[in-house]
């Protein structure tokens, strides 16, 4: 028998339930209502996940389909005062299972809704990010365009830009102004507009070559302006888009009369000079020739004097004599060789010698030479230099010259030629043949270093109160045959410690 007063609380149940706030509380509010029915001792919901025991005595699932919200068990006393109820209550149980359901899918709705609302949120900010970010950056490209603009509106260069067909885009102030127009004026307009036809085939030429080739290039050309021709320096580069597809041309010049005056002018004076020098060298050679005769003649005199029968004092005026006309005798020599490598006249000869030999005899001779001079002559000499091929002579004049200055101007201490010798590895027919003469003396002062190769250039004439010869043609005598040699010819020097020269030539062995 179905009871009225409990059909009409499961009818109550069912329009309460809906409006409970969440599931536990729709749970314990059916699961205590149901307790009341006939034959029912205790009524539990068990969730779908919940581990299953079988204590109950009847199931009734949550079921919408295939999926199931869980079940109801029911623990009975009075299974048959139960029975009748159990249709409406697998009723109430798919209602309940409707509810949830839709609950479930009104919560994900919200969830996923929120989500969305987060989604766009987040968006909307990095969009409003975007925008912030592009307009500071077209801020400062307008600053810099416009720091870029005036820059070249005030540059006294003159600034263009030309399309892929050399038609002008745009110009620089400076540049219009020459032409007698105004900035504007140019867009448009081609060299053919401005120029002699010559002048614009050719600059339209140099456009064509540079936006072909794709290279920058530097050009000396002639321009116009108020009707007269002067001389410009060009910088032409090709512009590329993106693609790096060629779109014109941007040309940067300016005026470079005044620059290639200088030149010109710079180019007459050492013309001029040249011919000066030349007329010099022409000069000393013919009077150095002159003086040769003469010069040999007073000496034979002088040699003949000191054998004759003469007071001591006359002895000492003919050695004097005989002494001064070999040093002029030795300067006439100077002069007349300078003057022979000048006109290139020198022909370098090729003999197998012994440079150790050579060095050493040099170093002995002046040794007799200084004698009574207290300095003290080194020689240091690399026993491993083989017989070189070379000429020899001249290999002697250089050593010799430099030891003769060293010695000429140096007043205490030492002379050191040091000559060493490095093979080509691993050729071992080839090397290079170093030489050093160093002193301890006067030394040169750092800005007259540069000076000293050049003919005629002397310092030390009369240095600690005495004269010490020479017209200044020694160290460029050497310099010129080192150069002819192919070698090199270094110097190091301080005023009161001493100088260094050294000399390398690649050689050949014999
Ligand atoms: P000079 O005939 O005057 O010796 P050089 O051409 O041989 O001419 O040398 C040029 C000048 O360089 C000399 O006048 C001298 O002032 C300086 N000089 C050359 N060698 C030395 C040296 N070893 N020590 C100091 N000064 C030197």
């Amino acid at each position: 028998m179905l009871n009225a007063q409990a059909l009409g609380q499961l009818l109550l149940m069912q329009s309460i339930v809906i409006s409970l706030p969440d599931e536990k509380s729709m749970f314990s509010f059916v699961c205590r209502g149901l307790r009341d029915l006939p034959g029912v001792s205790e009524v539990r919901y068990v969730d779908a996940s919940q581990e299953q025991t079988d204590k109950a005595s009847i199931r009734i699932p949550l079921l919408i389909g295939e999926i199931s919200r869980g079940e109801l068990w029911f623990t009975l006393t009075d299974p048959d005062a139960f029975a009748p109820y159990l249709d409406y209550l697998k009723n109430f149980c798919f209602m309940l299972a409707v509810i949830l359901e839709e609950r479930r899918q009104r919560q994900q709705n919200k969830l996923f809704q929120s989500q969305l609302e987060g989604r766009i949120q987040e968006r909307t900010r990095q969009l409003q990010e975007e925008i912030a970010e592009r307009k500071l950056i077209e801020t400062s490209l307008r600053e810099s365009e416009g720091r870029f603009r005036t820059l070249v509106e005030n540059l006294p260069v003159k600034v263009f830009i030309k399309d892929r067909h050399s038609v002008y885009v745009e110009c620089n102030p400076s540049y219009a102004m020459d032409l007698g127009v105004r900035p504007e004026e140019m867009r448009g307009k081609t060299d053919y507009d401005y120029y002699p036809k010559e002048m614009a085939d050719k600059y339209r030429a140099d456009d064509k070559r540079i936006m072909e080739s794709g290279r920058g290039e530097e050009i000396e050309e002639e321009h116009i302006k108020d009707g007269q021709s002067y001389c410009v320096q060009t910088i032409k580069t090709p512009l590329v888009d993106e693609a790096r597809q060629v779109t014109g041309i941007l040309g940067v010049f300016w005026d470079i009369t005044k620059r290639k005056m200088a030149e010109e002018l710079l180019r007459k004076a050492k013309e001029e000079a040249e011919t000066a020098n030349k007329a010099k060298s022409e000069f000393l050679n013919n009077i150095a020739h002159d003086f040769r005769t003469p010069m040999q003649a007073i000496m034979g005199f002088s040699e003949f004097f000191r054998s004759e029968q003469l007071t001591e004092r006359q002895k000492k005026y003919a050695k004097i004599i005989n002494e001064k006309s070999k040093d002029l005798l030795l300067l006439v020599e100077d002069l007349l060789d300078a003057s022979r490598l000048e006109k290139g006249r020198v022909k370098l000869r090729s003999t197998a010698f012994d440079p150790k030999k050579s060095v050493r005899d040099i170093v002995e001779m002046a040794q007799i030479d200084i004698a009574d001079k207290g300095l003290r002559l080194i020689c240091l000499i690399d026993e491993h230099i083989p017989r070189l091929k070379g000429d020899e002579i001249r290999l002697n004049q250089i050593v010799t010259n430099l030891l003769g200055n060293a010695v000429k101007y140096t007043d205490s201490g030492e002379v050191t030629v040091r000559i060493d010798w490095q093979a080509q590895e691993p050729v071992r027919d080839k090397g290079r043949l170093l030489i050093s003469v160093k002193d301890t003396g006067l030394g040169i002062a750092g800005d007259k270093l540069g000076d000293i190769f050049e003919a005629f250039t002397r310092f030390h004439e009369f240095a600690g109160g005495r004269e010490r010869g020479g017209v200044g043609l020694g160290l460029y005598i050497v310099k010129t045959l080192v150069d002819l040699m192919g070698g090199t010819i270094t110097v190091a020097s301080e005023i009161g410690v001493g100088s260094e020269f050294v000399v390398t030539l690649d050689l050949e062995v014999a």
